[in-house]
């Protein structure tokens, strides 16, 4: 296996990543409610569109649609069984669509369910991880990463499942909760993630989702005080307004690209968006950061 060695990515950072893959797959007609992860198997050839669109707008990363494939996630659209077959699915569609253009890093997101509300024991959560991160490492994936956590409990959980496929792993976690938008969802502040996730063994810290590019670039602050790990940042198109039942974004490609600098220089290297952004913003960061000095 060609192992992907994050140091020499970074040699040629920032490195661009992709853009929101649930909202571009509404786009073609996944219906609301319905699993995203699903259509590895029912529409694998809109997956790799998907795919093909950011690593044609300047992606030098694009993820795999199998954010919600552990089948603990799976389990409530009655996709339990299918989690190897939907990861194994979701690396060959996202190689298929980078075209040998971008690298194939894979997305694990959260279980949906709280340690601390009993609502799932760790020996669950462990095996649903492991299962998850070795099949997405046997179908070739470059990378892992954990999108999208809260609960450092989870994320420690999951982080160890990965490194035990022996792949590089980024954990990344959406801060859009508390009085000033700087906590997760369980409570968690920027330098508590990054320190507990630095001592866990990641190979770079993130944050993804959340407010938007403006508040990120205090947060990328607050993680690059609090650890020398490479820092990975999506954030969303700012919050969601909602217009007829559906999350609509205001922030354009343009204003999301002229944030990117301050991003930089907060110390991020990893640079993408999360939901509400498309292809388009993806181009306009590109513009932004110039052709890539690998
Ligand atoms: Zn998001």
């Amino acid at each position: 296996m060609n192992l992907v060695n994050l140091d020499e990515l970074m040699a040629s950072a920032p490195v661009l990543l992709d853009g929101a893959l649930g909202t571009e797959l509404l786009r073609r007609g996944l219906e609301d409610g319905a699993c995203p992860d699903s259509w590895n198997l029912q529409h694998p050839d809109l997956v790799a569109e998907v795919a093909r669109s950011y690593a044609q707008a300047g992606s030098q990363i694009v993820l795999t649609n199998t954010f919600r494939a552990n089948r603990i996630a799976l389990q409530p659209y009655g996709l339990a069984d299918q989690a190897r077959a939907i990861n194994r699915a979701g690396v060959g569609l996202a190689r298929e669509g980078a075209g040998g253009h971008a690298r194939v890093f894979a997305s694990l997101g959260p279980s949906g369910k709280l340690i601390a509300a009993e609502e799932i024991g760790e020996a669950e959560l462990r095996a649903a991880f492991e299962e998850q991160a070795a099949v997405l490492a046997e179908a070739g994936a470059d990378a892992l990463v954990l999108e999208t956590m809260s609960d450092a409990e989870e994320a420690a959980i999951a982080l160890a499942a990965c490194r035990r496929t022996g792949l590089p792993a980024v954990v990344s976690f959406t801060y859009d909760s508390g009085r000033r938008r700087d906590r997760t969802l369980t409570g968690l502040t920027p330098e508590q993630a990054a320190a507990r996730m630095t001592d866990a063994g990641a190979d770079a810290i993130g944050a993804n989702c959340g407010a938007g590019i403006a508040e990120y670039v205090e947060i990328c602050r607050r993680l690059r005080a609090a650890t020398r790990l490479p820092l990975w940042i999506k954030p969303n198109a700012g919050l969601p307004e909602i217009e007829n039942g559906r999350p609509v974004y205001r922030c354009s490609p343009e204003e999301f690209a002229e944030r990117v600098p301050a991003l930089l220089e907060a110390g991020a290297a990893f640079v993408g968006g999360c939901c509400g952004t498309n292809p388009e913003f993806i181009r306009a960061c590109a513009r932004r950061l110039g052709p890539p000095c690998a």
